[in-house]
């Protein structure tokens, strides 16, 4: 990976704004890559993968209070702001954002975003507002930073789903690029969550991508009722202990309509606690 020679770090929005205005003006162009910090090889994916793709690559921290519901782990997420520049400045990121929550949510905001439909089922049925939250802090992020591409994780599928969504309805003028799950040698997808597992946590943790891997295996054997799909791989779970299933379904992989028969390019989702932390994970077919 290369070393950025001087990675820029900006907190203040006019300051990004103003920064990207200028490398506009000098006709570059901006990838971007949104996240909440705590960086792993999930995160520096995107961030190599945007650093092919545009003359500069700007990256973001934003732990977003918008996507979090009362009880949830806003206040516990882990921050790690020394510990993600250094990952930032040998990723070769040339603007590190920082933003702060009173200027992004400054007193008397009362606009949001939302993408009606997509919102509604998997982690949007337990997370309410969650998507609301996710797709109001995106496009703001768009905003400032004026991206020409955007890079996402296809560990977190509903919302490119949303975002995608959102670019389309609203003509944003960025293209939005989805990046391949990341996982541990386990299988355990990456995730800032998982410093919240104990190692025996971990080791359950595993049965997540393993349920999903056994409800690949049945559909490419040719079994496609979702029930006995769905089955199989709660049976995996169970066995397993994982812990407390919110859900495990099977999916349109464009709409996130329910499939009973399962067909390629639907996908199966799933979100269990394990100890405090509430992991996801998903499997295309
Ligand atoms: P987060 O910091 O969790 O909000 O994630 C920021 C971005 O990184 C999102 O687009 C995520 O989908 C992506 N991401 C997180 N974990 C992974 C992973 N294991 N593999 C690929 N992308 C990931």
């Amino acid at each position: 990976m290369t070393e950025s020679i001087r990675m820029n770090v900006v907190k203040g929005v006019d300051e990004m704004k103003a920064l990207s205005r200028g490398l506009k003006r000098e006709g570059k162009t901006i990838a971007f890559v949104p996240t909440m910090g705590a960086l792993h090889e999930g995160h520096l994916t995107l961030m190599a993968e945007g650093k092919k793709r545009a003359d500069a690559l700007v990256a973001s921290v934003f732990v977003n209070p918008a996507q979090f519901g009362p009880g949830e782990d806003y206040k516990k997420y882990t921050r790690d702001t020394e510990g993600d520049l250094d990952k930032m400045r040998r990723t070769g990121v040339d603007v590190a954002f920082f933003p702060v929550p009173e200027e992004i949510y400054p007193p008397g905001f009362q606009t949001y975003v939302e993408v009606t439909e997509l919102e509604k089922p998997l982690c949007g049925a337990s997370r309410h507002g969650h998507f609301r939250g996710v797709a109001t802090v995106v496009l703001k992020l768009f905003n400032i930073v004026k991206p020409d591409v955007a890079l996402f994780g296809r560990k977190d599928y509903q919302q490119l789903l949303v975002i995608k969504r959102m670019v389309r309805d609203l003509d944003l003028d960025v293209e939005i690029v989805g990046m391949p799950i990341v996982r541990e040698a386990s299988g355990l997808a990456m995730s800032s969550r998982n410093a919240y597992l104990s190692e025996e946590q971990k080791a359950r943790a595993c049965s997540l991508s393993k349920a999903l891997g056994e409800i690949k295996r049945k559909f490419d054997g040719g079994e496609r009722d979702a029930s006995a799909l769905l089955e199989s791989g709660k049976r995996v779970l169970s066995d397993s202990s994982a812990g407390e299933i919110d859900y495990l379904e099977i999916r349109n992989g464009d709409t996130l309509e329910e499939v009973k028969l399962a067909s390629p390019g639907d996908v199966a989702a799933l979100a269990v606690k394990v100890g405090r932390a509430r992991l996801i994970d998903n499997i295309e077919l």
